[in-house]
């Protein structure tokens, strides 16, 4: 009853404040995107602090994969918001001259914005990033489950911004289901698949434009014809981030009868480089975020021949780096996306094969593929949906401003990113601006006469 009647006070001032249009400003945006830059900086320790208490997470971990990735999302915005605002004019086909045709970008107005545990601060702040950008009032709901990393940012959000721009509000799924029954112009979710449909659903009920953000199982091809050794490197650094709980993160590997020896053996002497002997005293590697997290991943770890890895430590909440080998696909895990320091390794024979096995699991929100071989990366690349990838690399492709970054199918609705967020976050409104110059009489009754000369202009 409480987060209710504080949702409804929160969304009614923010609705007075929105329509007294001083976030329509150019002026009042960037000024209010320098002092989100500002706060940041002012409690980047706090935050890096507060992901190490919540995931284990490596300060470096924490700067480049949460902080420094949202100042320069701040940073690439500031310096293209003016012309992303700007009036985009559009050609005006023959019949409507001498009209003019425009496109208005007009921000959407109160917004909600949900996001997971396992980059809690960079999947709440680079949406509100956009948000803002375009010109919005905004409602956050961290995640419960990193609770360090949500009190720091109610504190940021409290002490930056008042509650009728920008708002926090806490908890786990009770309040995303009160906040759900309620109007929004937008709702931008991140996170499982199961949860982003309840999301949808409730949002049909409105009629409310969502952003999904979601997950998926993202294999990992690699190829006969590859630099194993760079392969391999790229691969453990991508699937071990983070302890795994990265939503891009390569889920599955597939790989090429003829290298999965080689490549195991340069695989796990990238681990021990990384990690040293022992990966559960390594300052480098992050935690799982909660028992129950813990116990699911221990499950995971009776299958398949473990080739490295496997111990685990439940009050730490720590899983070592693991490489499973000969695992079926009807293995629990390869039946759900498995978020996680667990790599299952599969080979294949054929192109076809391959193909076949991602095929079998709905289309992934990542797909990376480690080839030399022209005609492989484009065969890969046309057959198989997916949000977003790489090419002989892993996670990198959403560092970059310039992609979209989104799902497909079931690993998401929309994207987002640079300019990206900011069409996320706005409307195209359309507009055709006429003159009084000339008014040609043919569109207009009674029609005697006129119907072959439209023929002839419709053409
Ligand atoms: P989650 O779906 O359990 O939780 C996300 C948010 O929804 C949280 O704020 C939580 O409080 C809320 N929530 C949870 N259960 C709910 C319910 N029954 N009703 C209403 N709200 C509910 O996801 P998570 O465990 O926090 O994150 C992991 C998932 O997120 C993975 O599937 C991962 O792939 C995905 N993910 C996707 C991206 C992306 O950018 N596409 C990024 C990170 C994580």
């Amino acid at each position: 009853m409480e987060i209710e009647h504080h949702l409804d006070q929160v969304m009614a001032a923010q609705q007075n404040f929105y329509l007294r249009g001083q976030t329509r400003e150019y002026g009042f945006r960037v000024q209010q995107l320098g002092r989100l830059r500002a706060a940041i900086h002012a409690r980047e320790a706090q935050i890096l602090g507060a992901l190490k208490a919540d995931l284990g997470k490596p300060e470096t971990e924490g700067f480049v994969g949460e902080v420094g990735f949202i100042y320069a999302e701040l940073g690439y915005t500031l310096r293209h918001l003016k012309s992303w605002m700007k009036p985009k004019r559009v050609a005006t086909p023959l019949p409507l001259l001498p009209s003019s045709s425009y496109v208005l970008s007009e921000p959407l107005g109160e917004t909600l914005i949900i996001s997971p545990w396992n980059y809690p601060f960079q999947l709440l702040m680079a949406p509100l990033i956009g948000a803002m950008a375009a010109g919005n009032v905004a409602v956050l709901k961290p995640s419960e489950l990193a609770p360090r990393t949500a009190a720091v940012i109610q504190e940021l959000i409290t002490a930056t911004f008042p509650a009728e721009y920008v708002a926090v509000v806490s908890g786990g799924p009770e309040v995303v289901q009160a906040a759900l029954r309620r109007k929004w112009d937008h709702i931008f979710f991140t996170g499982s698949t199961p949860v982003g449909r309840i999301v949808a659903k409730a949002a049909a009920e409105h009629l409310t434009p969502v952003t999904l953000e979601l997950g998926g199982k993202s294999p990992c091809i690699v190829d006969r014809e590859t630099d194993l050794d760079i392969s391999a490197r790229r691969i453990v650094w991508g699937k071990f981030y983070n302890a795994g709980q990265t939503c891009v993160a390569p889920d599955y590997l597939l790989v090429h009868e003829s290298v999965k020896r080689p490549l195991l053996e340069r695989m796990q002497h990238h681990l021990r480089e990384f990690y040293g002997p022992d990966p559960a005293r390594s300052e480098d590697y992050a935690r799982i975020v909660s028992h129950r997290h813990f116990d699911r991943l221990a499950a995971m770890l009776d299958e398949g021949e473990i080739v490295v890895g496997g111990q685990r430590n439940r009050a730490e909440r720590y899983v070592a780096p693991t490489i499973c080998a000969q695992v079926p696909l009807t293995a629990r895990v390869m039946q759900e996306e498995i978020f996680g320091p667990i790599l299952p390794v599969l080979e294949y024979r054929t192109l076809d094969e391959a193909i076949g096995i991602v095929r079998q699991f709905p289309k992934p929100l990542a797909l990376y593929v480690f080839t030399k071989n022209r005609a492989t990366r484009q065969r890969l690349l046309a057959e198989l949906s997916f949000g977003g990838g790489c090419i002989n690399d892993t996670l990198v492709h959403l560092s970059n401003p310039e992609l979209p970054f989104g799902g497909v199918g079931l690993s998401g609705v929309g994207a987002y990113h640079g300019q990206y967020s900011f069409d996320t976050f706005s409307h195209r409104k359309s507009i055709v601006r006429g003159t009084f110059l000339v008014d040609l009489k043919l569109r207009y009754q009674p029609y005697k006469g006129k119907l072959k000369w439209l023929r002839m202009i419709f053409k």
